[in-house]
């Protein structure tokens, strides 16, 4: 755990979170600030700063995190498409350094995405 990362401390139950699913590796909770009728976070509750940061060790992780995304999408009865969105550093928009896969939904989606 890092002692100054927000997500850690979601992870370690210090901070409340809208917690949709757990197990021993990720969390999904929702966006506190939501961008679609459907926004949650995914994160591995390993502290990984981002994208750049992943390592080959990781590889599974990554892929459960999408795995658990959809899931819980259609758990959520998002039937109609979603985006999933990695944010990586300044200009990428990342402004919590704890990987997080954000899941939108719920609403038709704009590409470029701004
Ligand atoms: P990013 O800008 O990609 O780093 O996304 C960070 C996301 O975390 C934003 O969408 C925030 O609204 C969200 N967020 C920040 N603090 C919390 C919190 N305490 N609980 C849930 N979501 C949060
Ligand atoms: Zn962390």
């Amino acid at each position: 755990m890092n002692q100054d990362c927000l997500f850690c401390k979601i992870v370690a139950g210090q901070i409340p979170a809208d917690k949709l699913y757990e197990d021993d590796e990720v969390i999904a909770f929702r966006d506190i600030s939501p961008q679609a009728p459907v926004h949650f976070l995914v994160i591995p509750k390993k502290h990984i700063v981002g994208p750049a940061f992943i390592e080959a060790e990781d590889e599974q992780l990554i892929g459960k995190m999408l795995r658990v995304g959809a899931r819980i999408a259609a758990e959520l009865g998002v039937v109609n498409g979603y985006r999933l969105v990695f944010n990586n550093g300044d200009d990428g928009g990342q402004t919590v350094f704890h990987l997080h896969l954000h899941v939108l939904g719920g609403r038709q989606m704009h590409w470029p995405p701004g």
